[in-house]
């Protein structure tokens, strides 16, 4: 080769496996570095985003909208949508790393961490993922694992977790409705939750205010919500920090202080330094056993205890996807599947950024051989009931089409209604 001669650039194929924001952001940064790779994100659900859609609270639009950046992508970019294509399902995971030079798993976490803790049969608990995927109307059918509630939670609650998805369930079952317009939140799940507010809501967790994991912007939009009063406990006069400050603050507007609260708000009471011990079943009602700080124990009893503690991998046995064990040469991992269920979607873009970067250099340094056939090699094996991105963009247009009064969209929640939609275009 001459010295003028300008270098080939590599085009290898690349299988990024789930299309939530690690997997599109990851698409995205490599389709700037290797432009002429072939890249197709495989996706178990007919619509793409991941937790975007399922996930992030409904009346968080604004966070919501980073999948216009990634539509724009798939529109623009010529990243192939292969939706409703479960791997490890529908297709062998064996069958994408054959086919692929590069294969990124980005499947995320998708279910509920449990309370490591004693429970008894039939104490109602029920996990933060759960409930706000419910709230975000995802499929009843979709998968076993994550059905989608159907019972009222009742009048007494209590979340435990100290971080940004305890504050989302706090805000969205006491937010009054006129305060969620503009958002997609599923009407008909809120009704049958929370017919009515809930009376009291008690946000218990193990670290000090100042360890507490809340955003301060997030803490702030629920203190100032007119339909709650705050209460603290286990937050001694030396706390130091925002969350603290915030708290006493919000402590000291003229709230809901006494236990018969007649002004029609919810109590929600933070406690702090309070470790959960045992879930317990007491006739009709769930009952929380905690140690504090003190060294003395308490129980509260309550209709329902929703857990926000954190994310993991789904039970195999369930769900019959084994990517705990996929592996191989030229497979990388990104997003929560690789981190634990940490961070937000800005996380997210940096660790795909870091990964695209790995994946770069490996291909620029020989480590990955290149000419798998890619997609083509696939298409044989694809169920028929794929969904390519022209069916997402009529699942979408007709969800926004079907907007109630003050929604800006009616998500689909029966999977063959969005299948017809998705074909009834291609
Ligand atoms: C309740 C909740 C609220 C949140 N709110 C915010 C917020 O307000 N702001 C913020 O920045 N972050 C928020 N986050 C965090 C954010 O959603 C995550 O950081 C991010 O979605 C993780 O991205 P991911 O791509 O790793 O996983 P995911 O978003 O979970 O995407 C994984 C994708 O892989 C697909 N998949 C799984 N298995 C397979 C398979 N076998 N084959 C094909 N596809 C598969 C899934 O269907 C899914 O689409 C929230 C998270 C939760 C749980």
């Amino acid at each position: 080769m001459s010295a003028n001669q300008p270098l080939a650039q590599p085009s290898p194929t690349v299988a990024v496996i789930g299309s939530g924001p690690s997997g599109c952001y990851t698409a995205q940064f490599l389709r700037k570095e290797l432009p002429g790779a072939e890249i197709s994100i495989f996706e178990a659900m007919p619509v793409p985003y991941g937790l975007v859609r399922y996930g992030v609270a409904a009346d968080h639009q604004g966070t919501k909208a980073v999948t216009r950046q990634f539509d724009r992508m798939f529109e623009r970019s010529g990243i192939t949508f292969v939706g409703n294509t479960r791997i490890g399902v529908d297709i062998d995971f064996e069958t994408i790393t054959d086919a692929f030079d590069i294969v990124v798993i980005a499947t995320g976490l998708p279910d509920d961490r449990a309370l490591p803790i004693p429970r008894d049969e039939g104490a109602h608990v029920i996990g933060a993922g759960k409930l706000l995927r419910t709230l975000n109307a995802f499929p009843e059918e979709a998968t076993v694992s994550s059905a989608p509630l159907d019972e009222e939670l009742g009048d007494d609650l209590i979340v435990i977790g100290q971080g940004n998805v305890a504050v989302d369930v706090v805000r969205l079952l006491t937010k009054p409705a006129h305060h969620l317009t503009g958002s997609d939140i599923h009407d008909r799940a809120r009704d049958l939750l929370r017919p009515t507010p809930p009376k009291s809501i008690r946000v218990i967790g193990r670290s000090p205010a100042e360890n507490a994991k809340f955003d301060l912007a997030m803490l702030r939009e629920l203190c100032g919500l007119d339909s709650i009063g705050i209460d603290v406990e286990g937050l001694d006069d030396s706390a130091q920090g925002a969350v603290a400050e915030l708290l006493r603050q919000a402590q000291r507007q003229p709230a809901v202080t006494t236990e018969d609260d007649s002004t029609g708000r919810t109590r929600v009471t933070f406690h702090f330094e309070t470790v959960p011990t045992a879930v317990r079943r007491d006739d009709t009602r769930t009952v929380l056993d905690v140690a504090i700080a003190s060294g003395e124990t308490k129980s509260f009893a309550a209709d329902a205890v929703i857990t926000a503690i954190g994310f993991c991998q789904a039970d195999d046995d369930r769900d019959d996807v084994p990517v705990a064990a996929w592996s191989g040469a030229h497979v990388y991992r990104v997003g929560w599947l690789d981190r634990g269920g940490r961070g937000n979607i800005a996380e997210n873009r940096k660790h795909a950024q870091t990964v695209a970067k790995t994946i770069v250099a490996d291909v620029a340094g020989g480590v990955i051989p290149h000419g798998a056939p890619g997609l083509a090699a696939i298409e044989p094996h694809l169920p028929l009931t794929t969904v390519g991105f022209a069916g997402w963009q009529a699942i979408d247009e007709a969800e926004r089409r079907n907007a109630d009064t003050g929604r800006c969209r009616r998500k689909i929640t029966d999977l063959d209604e969005m299948l017809a939609i998705a074909h009834a275009t291609s």
